[in-house]
Parts: C-alpha cells; structure tokens; sequence
C-alpha cells in the first residue's frame, strides 16, 4: 500500500468512528502528490453519498472532481509575492464563520504551508482553536517543520514518503518515554518524578508537551490500525494504545491546550503540577 493510500484508509477509519478531524495536515512527498491527497480529503469532506466515502458518484463528489465545489476554498500564496498575504488568511478566518453553500461542511485548502510565515500561521490559529462544526482545514507543506507547534498540535497529520519526523532532543525523549512508563503503571508519585525535568526549563517544556501530543496521536492512529508516525517513540505509542481511544484523543487534547497556553502563561513552572495532574 503507497504511503496515500495508508493514509486515506486512516481518514476512513477516523470518519467511520466518528472522529473525522477538523484539521489535516499533508505533508512530505512531492507537491503534486500532496495536492492529489488534499484534493481527495477535501471531496470527502463534502460527500454526501451513502456507504463509503467519498462516493465518487454524488453530485458534491462530481463538482468536487471537477474543481467547482463551492464550498471547497483553495488558498495559496500570491503568485506576486514570496509568501502568503495576511489578507487572504484574515479572509480565511472570516469565511470560516459562515455556513457552507451546499455540503455539510465548508473546506479550505490552504496549499504548502511553508511558504506561510509564523506570523500568518498564528492568524490561522485563531480559527484552528475553535474552528465552527461546519468547517474543515485541509492544509500541505513540504515538511511539517514549516509549520508552528500551536498549529501542530491542532492537527490530524498525514505523512507522505519517508521523510524524517521532527527531530526531538534525546533529552525531550528521555523524559516522555518517563512519562509513558509512568501512564502504563497509574502511581501519581511516578508521573511527578517524570514531568519534575520540566520545571525550570521552558524550552524542553514546549518540546515535551509536542512531543506528547505526537505520542497520543500515534496511539490513537495504532488503535484505528493506522501506523505511528514519530519513530523514536514507537515502542511508548504502541503500549498507550492499550487505552480506550477517547483517552487518548482527550489526553492529546489536554497537552495541546498545555502547548498553547505556554507562550502567554508567566507562571509557566507550575504547569508540571499541572501536567502530572492532567494526565
Ligand atoms: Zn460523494
């Protein structure tokens, strides 16, 4: 099975569970590639089809292959400029509010993110933290370090080819890997020694808490049968998918609202109590 096709049988498994996200991110292989996936998720977005989706045979499926969707938004970069216009991304996030024309949910395709600076792609936040029901982001970039770890941690990633994850620190490892041990055995004495590191330490905490967010994800991703997609915690996502999927996408959840609170949150020391507590 070609690395697409792994990853759209996961966006089925997740949909047919209910749990379809409200944000995708593609990236690594060619762009060509990631448009044919992006374009694929976002027709099964609008299908309305009965049975598996998309249907390919609806009229949203139709209008969707034939690039006439209205409710399937593409956004790229300017061809006269470097980078992506705050206006347009501004659009976005106002567009967003609105009801969709004719499927159930509105999708915007907002193509290779790389060429999207940190400062537009904190404007996209803002819609990605509290996106409508009705509305879905299906968003490429070359490699996923293109993209902020706020906007990560919102996202369902779909990775193409066999592009490298975001390298961690052997230090941020060591100390999931502490936590892991400390989630399999439930003593709150073990998950307080795990997070102790942390205090202190801002950078390894905003490292930690992705890198935790990338360990549910991969749990939950092994649950459905998908495959995980951050190599130096394999073994760690493999044992937490023991775990019934709610926890884990509800703890995923927790460490990314910790991840987002980071930057604006002085008393940044008292998150490991937090954490430990959470978890
Ligand atoms: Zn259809």
């Amino acid at each position: 099975m070609s690395t697409a096709e792994t990853a759209k049988a996961l966006l089925g498994r997740m949909s047919t569970a209910g749990r379809r996200p409200h944000a995708v991110l593609i990236d690594g292989g060619s762009e060509t590639e990631r448009a044919e996936l992006a374009a694929y998720v976002a027709k099964l977005y609008v299908c309305d089809g009965r049975g598996e989706q998309p249907c390919c045979a609806c009229d949203q499926c139709r209008k969707a292959d034939e690039g006439v969707h209205p409710d399937i938004v593409p956004v790229t970069k300017p061809d006269d400029r470097k980078s992506f216009a705050k206006a347009d991304v501004k659009r976005v996030v106002e567009e967003a509010t609105l009801t969709p024309n004719e499927a159930a949910v509105k999708v915007f395709v907002l193509n290779e993110l790389q060429l999207m600076s940190e400062e537009c792609q904190n404007v996209l936040l803002k819609i990605l933290e509290e996106p409508p029901a009705y509305t879905a982001f299906v968003l490429t970039a070359q490699t996923a370090n293109a993209v902020i770890p706020t906007v990560l941690s919102r996202v369902v990633r779909l990775r193409l080819g066999s592009e490298e994850e975001t390298a961690f620190s052997d230090k941020a490892i060591a100390v999931v890997q502490a936590i892991a041990a400390a989630l399999q055995k439930n003593y709150e004495y073990d998950r307080v020694a795990a997070v102790a590191p942390l205090d202190g330490n801002k950078p390894l905490t905003a490292e930690v808490l992705l890198a935790l967010t990338y360990l549910f994800r991969d749990a939950a991703a092994l649950k459905l049968g998908g495959s995980a997609a951050c190599p130096s915690l394999a073994n760690e996502s493999r044992a937490l998918a023991a775990l019934p999927l709610e926890t884990l996408l509800a703890r995923q959840d927790f460490v990314g609202g910790l991840l987002r609170s980071l930057d604006n949150n002085p008393n940044y020391t008292l998150l490991s109590a937090v954490l430990s507590a959470g978890l």
